[in-house]
């Protein structure tokens, strides 16, 4: 894949949610449909984050919101899980952390900093083989 397609409103809510738990990261889940060779995301699923490590520089998506996710996604014909979270005091790439916690290949993240004022988010799929991050160019 190579184009993530995120709507306008979807991009507003992730910049909203992120200034909202500002100083903390803020996380949620994705619902992506592949469709022609391109990431479409569908809906955004915002969840507390629940890390017990220190949430200004860790997140981790509550496990019972993950689950019902996997459960929905079931009747969701061609549609996946992706990973969004917001680097409050950083830039929008992935971290050490977050090259550490990715397992899934081919896996959609989402991450919105601040830049110049701005929420600025970026696309990345998650390649297990590698066990980097390739960039993806996102569309609205
Ligand atoms: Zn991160």
């Amino acid at each position: 894949m190579s184009v993530c397609v995120l709507p306008e409103q979807i991009r507003a809510d992730m910049a909203r949610l992120a200034e909202a738990a500002t100083p903390h990261e803020a996380c949620g889940l994705l619902v992506v449909a592949l469709d022609r060779g391109r990431y479409v995301i569908r809906r955004l699923l915002p969840s507390d984050n629940v890390t017990a490590l220190n949430p200004t520089a860790h997140f981790e998506v509550d496990p019972a919101l993950i689950l019902s996710t996997q459960r929905a996604l079931r009747s969701e014909a061609g549609a996946v899980m992706g990973v969004w979270h917001s680097h409050p005091s950083g830039a929008a790439i992935p971290s050490e952390t977050d090259r550490a916690r990715a397992t899934d290949h081919r896996q959609l993240w989402l991450i919105s900093a601040p830049r110049a004022g701005v929420w600025d988010t970026r696309a990345y799929e998650f390649l297990a083989d590698m066990g980097d991050f390739h960039p993806i160019m996102i569309q609205p």
